[in-house]
């Protein structure tokens, strides 16, 4: 092989590369995304209808997990997002009346809140997309505790 020809196949698997991680990362937050639409719209999965029923599960399963329900600021939002998030020292859980509007979504929210992930600077960057969001959404939709924190 010429130099050209070598520098122009080490290119060429250079390129390969690149597609395979690009369509690799496609695929992943496409599973993602997908796992989370799929609870979201299956039958399994109950609908949250109130402030007062979202206190109830809320109570219930923060619970379960060892958190203090006390300490949780909960947020029925008939506009609003869904979302975890930390305020001093208090955890807020807000629930968006969406499509994902359900008792799954809580779960989803109260891991974030377990494992701490509102605390984090990092958190909106690669932490959240391929740590935080994947643990939440495989307890979301599986109840799998996958890289839990301890305590
Ligand atoms: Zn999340």
């Amino acid at each position: 092989m010429t130099y050209w020809e070598t520098l122009n196949s080490i290119v060429k698997g250079v390129e390969f590369v690149v597609a395979g991680g690009v369509c690799g990362l496609a695929g992943y937050f496409t599973l993602l995304e997908g796992l989370q639409f799929i609870d979201a719209i299956s039958p399994f999965n109950k609908k949250v209808k109130s402030q007062a029923q979202l206190e109830k599960v809320v109570r219930e399963r923060a619970q379960k997990l060892g958190l203090n329900p006390n300490n949780i600021d909960v947020k029925y939002s008939w506009i609003g997002e869904t979302y975890a998030d930390k305020r001093g020292e208090r955890d807020i859980l807000s629930l968006g009346n969406g499509l994902g509007c359900k008792i799954n979504s809580v779960d989803h929210e109260l891991c974030h809140i377990k494992n701490r992930d509102c605390d984090r600077e990092e958190s909106k960057d690669w932490y959240y997309y391929f740590v935080a969001e994947p643990r939440a959404v495989l307890y979301e939709v599986f109840g799998l505790k996958v890289g839990w924190k301890k305590k």
